[in-house]
């Protein structure tokens, strides 16, 4: 690692979005997720899977009231994923054993929603909720609403199964995030306490294990950054470097050789350190990438940081799909094996793609990288925005780029495909991080050290950056345009991020471009009009990728284009797009020419040229797929 080139990135209230494309989205998460998602954390929405998050924290809250008073309290099973209204005591916990993480994701969106948006009500409404989260806080800072209600006892118990340090990440990350937007300690502070539990519980000569889930890491990392306490960077640093090592703790603690043989699912296969393959549960890997990203910077960590290197290129060179999905597969919701990029069949679940934008963002924070805040890009404008339907009120948690409805409703293997955004998911893991990443984006716009500014991703905002007053007005997502107008307090370098799907651009000043970004000296007020070339294009996928092979996706500036057959009919497979398709842009609907085979009368024949005729291929971006009810879509075409 080179300290020369470690930056930060500028912090949320400090940004102002002004962006026409991103306060669409900003608002749509303020105006409908964030109050939709305080009625469904209530299970006050209408044919929605119950979400039981509310009401577990009001029964935890009865409970720690009552082992105050000293009085007896019924004990419940804590021994399954999901407790549902058949098999679980009416005072006993409900829902999946995450469930507090839902409440934590809708605080830490609306601490974002506040930083660029008072709203009294809305604030006065989370204080509600956070008063509800801390009644639930036993006397010694433990705070899991599982354990609390059903089982004092098995508390930590059960550490790669249920998620109390995922719980405890998210509870961390909300504090955080709302101490930082409101000013206001409450659930700051007991954040902390629980942390201080969990640093007096793991350790040498303590507890030697690590959450299955991983994200505790990085929510340490956050509470460390705020208080200076180098016991919660160092407890991050152990869960790393326990994570993996022999003989393993999920198998010592309970007390037997080998059994758990599915170590790579939680990134326990070996020692993070050693790990040079993106592997197992998608989203555990990347929060845990993230976390380790955090800890080598902040400890100088070489080895992990070159293992984070390794993990991030495993990832985008052969991990990724276009549409910046990762996690290809529905077993287990994981990576698979590299160029193991089905279409159909694709889990690239919302959340990872979310994971991903944050281990881009601590990456480009140790070290500029134009591929990383590329790949960034790539989810954040394809996957992200596609867990989202344009009302704001129904999500995506799977992300095929292939799909035909009729598949997905009688094939058990495309069980996971839906084909229309679902209202709420019991598993409600996806809306709730969405909410929270849109809500945040600001915050992955730039990064900043003594020497330079970076400019990683084209948002429109007005920044007070350390060193530099910032404005950037940007069409990006619809022609391409940018204006940065930049008033230093010093002299600065401003560094520019050159968008590789890009094959034209121009800057109005000289500067000199290195490695995906152009660097231009700021002694003065000055102003740059950036254009990137938006030429709609043909991509191809390696030929590593089997299913794509005589395929190509259309790509135009940061969008990832599909066909819908809302626009081009049934039988999506029967288009070929044309090698010179003459894209015309409609808004930002692209037309191609191609052609349409004449369908097949037998299911067998022998072997002659297609009968085609010419058609126009309409293509939307891929972020807007599915919000005219169930129809066929495909990203890839035949050429
Ligand atoms: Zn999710």
């Amino acid at each position: 690692m080179d300290k020369q080139k470690f930056s930060k990135h500028v912090e949320l209230k400090k940004i102002k979005i002004t962006d026409p494309f991103w306060l669409g989205e900003t608002e749509l998460v303020r105006k409908e997720v964030i109050p939709y998602q305080y009625e469904a954390l209530h299970d006050r929405i209408e044919g929605a899977d119950k979400s039981y998050a509310i009401e577990n924290f009001i029964k935890a809250g009865r409970v720690v009231s009552a082992l105050k008073n000293g009085e007896e309290v019924p004990v419940y099973p804590a021994d399954k994923w999901c407790y549902d209204d058949n098999n679980a005591h009416p005072d006993a916990f409900h829902g999946w054993v995450f469930q507090d993480s839902d409440v934590y994701k809708w605080l830490e969106a609306v601490a974002f929603s506040l930083s660029d948006c008072p709203d009294a009500e809305l604030e006065a409404k989370a204080d509600r909720v956070i008063d509800l989260v801390c009644g639930a806080q036993l006397e010694n800072g433990y705070l899991d609403t599982l354990y609390v209600i059903n089982n004092r006892s098995g508390i930590f118990s059960n550490l790669k199964d249920f998620h109390e340090l995922y719980c405890f990440g998210h509870l961390s990350e909300a504090a955080v995030a709302y101490y930082k937007a409101t000013g206001k300690r409450k659930l700051f502070d007991a954040a902390c306490r629980f942390a201080d539990l969990i640093c007096d519980t793991f350790g040498e000569d303590k507890i030697k294990g690590y959450g299955g889930h991983e994200i505790a890491e990085m929510a340490l990392v956050k509470l460390f950054d705020v208080t200076e306490n180098k016991k919660y960077l160092d407890a991050a640093e152990f869960f790393i470097n326990e994570r993996g090592k022999k003989p393993y703790y999920y198998d010592t603690v309970l007390g037997r050789e080998t059994v758990y043989d599915n170590y790579h699912y939680n990134q326990a296969h070996c020692e993070p350190r050693k790990q040079h393959e993106a592997v197992g549960h998608a989203v555990r890997g990347v929060y845990l990438y993230s976390g380790m990203a955090d800890v080598a910077k902040r400890c100088g960590d070489d080895e992990l940081y070159s293992a984070c290197k390794k993990l991030v290129e495993n990832i985008i060179d052969k991990k990724m799909y276009i549409t910046g999905g990762i996690g290809s597969t529905v077993d287990g919701e994981a990576f698979s094996f590299d160029y193991d990029l089905p279409n159909d069949l694709a889990y690239a679940e919302t959340c990872a793609s979310i994971g991903f934008v944050f281990f881009a963002r601590r990456m480009l924070e140790i070290a500029p990288d134009a591929d990383i805040a590329d790949a960034a890009e790539r989810a954040i404008y394809n996957t992200v925005l596609s867990g989202m339907a344009q009302d704001g009120k129904s999500f995506f948690y799977v992300n095929p780029l292939e799909v035909l409805p009729e598949a997905s409703h009688k094939d058990s293997r495309k069980r996971h495909v839906k084909p229309v955004r679902q209202k709420w998911f019991g598993c409600a893991c996806c809306p709730p991080n969405l909410a929270r990443l849109i809500s945040s984006i600001g915050e992955y716009c730039f990064t900043e050290n003594d020497e330079a500014l970076f400019v990683h991703q084209f948002i429109g905002c007005e920044a007070k950056a350390e060193n530099a007053d910032i404005k950037i007005s940007s069409t990006y997502a619809e022609n391409g345009r940018v204006t940065i107008e930049i008033r230093p307090e010093k002299e600065i370098t401003l560094a520019v991020r050159i968008p590789k799907w890009c094959g034209k651009y121009t800057f109005s000043l000289p500067c000199e471009v290195k490695d995906g970004y152009a660097y231009f000296r700021i002694s003065d007020e000055a102003t740059l009009e950036a254009e990137f070339d938006m030429q709609a294009k043909l991509i191809k996928c390696s030929n590593r990728v089997r299913e794509n092979t005589g395929k190509v996706a259309v790509v135009r500036g940061p969008f990832v284009y599909c066909a819908e057959e809302a626009d081009n009919g049934k039988n999506l497979q029967m288009l070929r797009i044309s090698k010179e398709p003459d894209f015309r842009c409609d808004g930002d609907t692209v037309i191609a020419d191609g052609f349409r085979e004449k369908e097949d009368g037998a299911l067998y024949s022998e072997w002659s040229e297609a009968e085609e005729t010419p058609v126009q291929i309409k293509l939307i971006p891929y972020y807007k797929w599915g919000n005219r009810g169930e129809n066929e879509m495909c990203v890839y075409i035949r050429i």
